[in-house]
């Protein structure tokens, strides 16, 4: 995998940093709510930060999942947004939600999935990301909580994959152009 890798663009060492206090704020944000805040991990891309956003959160969070995509094999956005997963739970009014997710790209994905979660009843929505790559915006999404900015390059590493590949690795990098030029 390490040929693949034109550079770290995050270390280990930023991740546990960047989480630990992501965590401290939404801790401080949500300690005197009364409602169930429900951490809506967006699969696959999530997973790392899901679960280390978790650990650090000391507040009886509950945990559900969704799949969302807008993305095939390729590193271009397809501009289409496909629920596969959808989240198994009924009364989204009396909830809080903070949707987990890897990286805001174009905005779409969120920006749909938003608007189907508050045709389902959620009327207290936030989004954490890990990345966001504002250069990329086409659609107006602003996320409430964000780890990093980073630049228009593809990325992989720490949950995010090309071709399904690269999620293992520790470590977020920015993938050799090659890779997804061949
Ligand atoms: P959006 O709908 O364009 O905002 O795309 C968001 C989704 O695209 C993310 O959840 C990722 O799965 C994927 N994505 C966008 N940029 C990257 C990247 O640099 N590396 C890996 N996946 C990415
Ligand atoms: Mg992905």
């Amino acid at each position: 995998m390490k040929d693949c890798i034109e550079r770290v663009l995050i270390s280990e060492e930023e991740i546990d940093s960047i989480t630990s206090s992501l965590a401290e704020k939404i801790t401080e944000d949500y300690k005197d709510s009364k409602k169930p805040l429900i951490f809506l991990c967006l699969l696959k891309g999530s997973i790392m930060f899901t679960t280390e956003l978790m650990k650090k959160v000391p507040l009886p969070v509950e945990f559900e999942v969704m799949k969302a995509s807008s993305y095939g094999s390729s590193s271009v956005s397809s501009g289409y947004v496909n629920i596969q997963l959808d989240l198994n739970r009924n009364d989204l009014s009396e909830i809080s939600i903070l949707i987990i997710e890897d990286i805001i790209d174009s905005g779409r994905t969120l920006y749909r999935l938003c608007d189907y979660l508050r045709e389902r009843g959620a009327n207290d929505l936030k989004i954490c990301t890990l990345l966001d790559k504002p250069d990329r915006r086409v659609l107006d999404i602003k996320a409430d909580y964000i780890g990093k900015v980073v630049p228009d390059e593809f990325v992989v590493g720490f949950g995010l994959d090309y071709d399904e590949k690269f999620r293992n690795l520790p470590y977020i990098g920015v993938l050799k152009p090659s890779v997804y030029n061949k």
